[in-house]
Formats: C-alpha cells, sequence, structure tokens
C-alpha cells in the first residue's frame, strides 16, 4: 500500500427519518442561543418548520439565499445576523441555502448547524462561494464547515425527479473523482464505492416512488459520503469541466454534472484502472463500460444527456475548450484543449461513450 495522509474533519451528522426534531438539542450542543434560519424562498416553509422547532432559540429567518451566493444576499444576512445578535446559523435546503451560511460564517466565524435537502453534498466541505459582478470566488476555509449536519430523509420527498436525479448524478461525481483524485486514500475509496452504489441503486427507485423512505434514505446516505469524499480529497477534470461551462455559460450547476460526467470518466478510464474497477463494481456493470454504464443510467431516468438540451451553444465549444484548459486541475491523464474539444463536441450531442 502506498502512504497517504488522511485529513480528518470532524462534522458531527444526525441521519435518520424525522430527524429535524432534533435541532433544538443540537443546537443547544453547539451553544447555540440565538439561531438565524436560512431558506431559498420556494423553501420558506421549511424555515418556518425550523422556526417553530427553535422556538426561543430562534433570533431570525432570511428566505431570500439564491443560486452562486450573490454578494448583495451576503451583505444584507450580515446586516441582520450583527442586527440580531445572531449567535448560530441554521441553513435548511440546497447548496443555497448552504453556501449562503458558509458565506457568512467566512466574515463572523458562526457555527453552522446544516440541514441539507438536496443532494449537492455542500454540507460536509470547507468550499466556500461567492458572486460579485458575476464573477464567482470560490476558497477554502474550514471555518465555513458545519459542524452540525442533520439528514433527515423525509426533507427529500418533495424533490421532483429531475432534481432529484441530477443531484444524485452530482453526487456520484464527487465519488468517481475522488477515486483518482491526486490525494485519494482508502477511506475515501471505501466512502466513494459505498456511494456510487447507494446512489445508482437508488435513483431509479426513487422515480418509481418519491416517496420510497428506504430509497430516499439510501440516496442521502450516498450524498453524504460523496460530499465528504468532495471536502476531503481533491476534485479533477471532470469538475474543471463542470466549473468551466457552469461559471462561462450559465449552465446549471447538476444538470452539467449529469451531462459531463460519462464523457469525464471515459476521457480518464485508461490512466485509472483501479478507478473504474471500484465504479464497476459499485454500480454492476462491466469493466469495459462504466462510462457508458453511468451515461445508461441518466438516459433511463429521464433527465438531460447532452450539453445542446441543457442549453449550450454549438458556437461556443472551442471557446470553452480553452477556458477549460486554462489552470487546469490536476488529472490522471494528459489535458490538452484539442482532446477536451473533442470531448465537448461529444457531450454536446449526447453521443453515449463507448
Ligand atoms: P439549490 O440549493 O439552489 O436548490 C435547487 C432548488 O431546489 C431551489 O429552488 C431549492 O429551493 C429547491 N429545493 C431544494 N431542496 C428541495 C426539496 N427537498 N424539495 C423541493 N425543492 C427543493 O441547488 P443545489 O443543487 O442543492 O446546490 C447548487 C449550489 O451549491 C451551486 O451554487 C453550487 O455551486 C453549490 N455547491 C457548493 C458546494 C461546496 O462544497 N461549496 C458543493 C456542491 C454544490
Amino acid at each position: 500500500m502506498e502512504s497517504f495522509i488522511y485529513d480528518v474533519q470532524a462534522s458531527r451528522v444526525i441521519f435518520g427519518i424525522g430527524k429535524i426534531k432534533e435541532i433544538k438539542n443540537e443546537l443547544e450542543n453547539l451553544g447555540g442561543k440565538r439561531a438565524f434560519a436560512i431558506s431559498t424562498q420556494e423553501q420558506e416553509g421549511l424555515a418556518s418548520e425550523v422556526k417553530n422547532l427553535l422556538g426561543d432559540l430562534c433570533a431570525g429567518v432570511y428566505t431570500k439565499a439564491i443560486q452562486h451566493v450573490p454578494l448583495d444576499t451576503v451583505e444584507e444576512s450580515l446586516k441582520l445576523v450583527k442586527d440580531l445578535n445572531v449567535d448560530s446559523l441554521v441553513p435548511i435546503g440546497g447548496g443555497s441555502s448552504i453556501g449562503l451560511a458558509k458565506a457568512i460564517a467566512l466574515q463572523t466565524a458562526l457555527p453552522i448547524l446544516a440541514i441539507p435537502t438536496t443532494y449537492a453534498g455542500s454540507e460536509m466541505t470547507p468550499i466556500w462561494g461567492m458572486t460579485e459582478n458575476g464573477l464567482k470566488k470560490t476558497g477554502k476555509n474550514l471555518v465555513v464547515k458545519p459542524k452540525t449536519v442533520i439528514y433527515d430523509p423525509e426533507l427529500t420527498y418533495t424533490l421532483p425527479s429531475r432534481l432529484t436525479v441530477t443531484s444524485g448524478m452530482n453526487a456520484i461525481a464527487h465519488c468517481v473523482e475522488g477515486l483518482y483524485a491526486e490525494n485519494a486514500n482508502p477511506i475515501t475509496t471505501i466512502m466513494a464505492e459505498e456511494g456510487i452504489r447507494a446512489l445508482s441503486s437508488s435513483l431509479p427507485k426513487i422515480l418509481a416512488d418519491p416517496s420510497d423512505s428506504n430509497a430516499r434514505s439510501n440516496a442521502l446516505y450516498g450524498c453524504w459520503l460523496g460530499g465528504t469524499v468532495l471536502g476531503s480529497v481533491g476534485m479533477a477534470l471532470h469538475h474543471k469541466l463542470c466549473h468551466a461551462l457552469g461559471g462561462s455559460y450559465n449552465l446549471p450547476h447538476a444538470e452539467t454534472h449529469t451531462v459531463i460526467l460519462p464523457f469525464a470518466l471515459f476521457y480518464n478510464a485508461n490512466y485509472v484502472p483501479e478507478a473504474i474497477k471500484v465504479i464497476a463494481r459499485a454500480i454492476g456493470c462491466d469493466e469495459s463500460d462504466p462510462a457508458g454504464a453511468l451515461f445508461d443510467l441518466a438516459s433511463s431516468l429521464g433527465v438531460p444527456t447532452s450539453l445542446e438540451e441543457i442549453g449550450m451553444k454549438e458556437t461556443d465549444l472551442d471557446e470553452a475548450a480553452k477556458i477549460a484548459t486554462e489552470n487546469p486541475y490536476y488529472n490522471p491523464g494528459p489535458v490538452h484543449e484539442q482532446s477536451i474539444r473533442q470531448l465537448l463536441e461529444l457531450a454536446y450531442k449526447g453521443v453515449r461513450p463507448q
């Protein structure tokens, strides 16, 4: 076995159906007495539930979190946090609500108790992001990593099927790239395999019955594992491509991950034979075809499998290949503009990789 470093970034995780009811105890464990609940506008009902469950421990509610954390929402919340003498942050929702809490924590060092309701995985990472004048800045700081996370699968029953699948594919992407990360280690490898298995087996069951409690629990468990992998090791070509496409062409986050993953894996396959074996074992497919099997999974679940379907223009592919190869992330295989252009062409057309 090769030597490795494993940074344990402890979070307390409470997992199970109905566990949102533990929120008051958990906030008290963190020493919180004046919490600030955060959600998107669409999920203000959940923010009200948090307020009711916290009772006198809730100092205020903010329901204007939006994707990519615009600076004005951060500034508006920071003012409220100060005026209301807030001592803890309780985001409920997806990466948008949790992202806003992280941006506030970056400036205030307030502890976060996160209640995720999508599979994006932000709650398990020290990565923050913020958008100013159309430019997204990101960074890593342990101060923004939630101290406690409550995973309550019941809160995900309302996730629309398209978002369930694409958000689940986003979580699978964290696991896949974690397997061939520069700093991969045996612990994250175990988590990644288990995450792929849990998600790929549960997503079809959820589509058949969105309130299948066992399948919803398994998917959220897989998302926790994926988020932990994302927060522990570096990502590679797939994430670089998604960041470049999302940032430059405003493509939707989870859909972009869904479309790109099979193509990025196919591109890297020859350089990562061990990862390929693990992915094939986790999905239950032939070792010659895990990229194709991921494509089939997305396609069978009725979500987009081409960049064209999610709003990319063919005329932007040249520029996209250039942007995606500037300041490349670590990648196990060589990354050249021309070969990335070919990858993007196939992803644009949605040609099954094989
Ligand atoms: P999101 O938080 O914007 O949620 C998408 C939509 O779904 C929103 O309208 C939300 O209100 C709604 N929604 C959420 N949960 C729901 C539920 N259970 N039922 C019904 N509707 C629900 O999107 P996301 O995909 O969770 O997160 C994407 C954002 O997170 C991006 O900005 C991305 O960059 C960021 N992200 C950050 C990290 C990190 O480590 N910092 C990791 C992953 C994603």
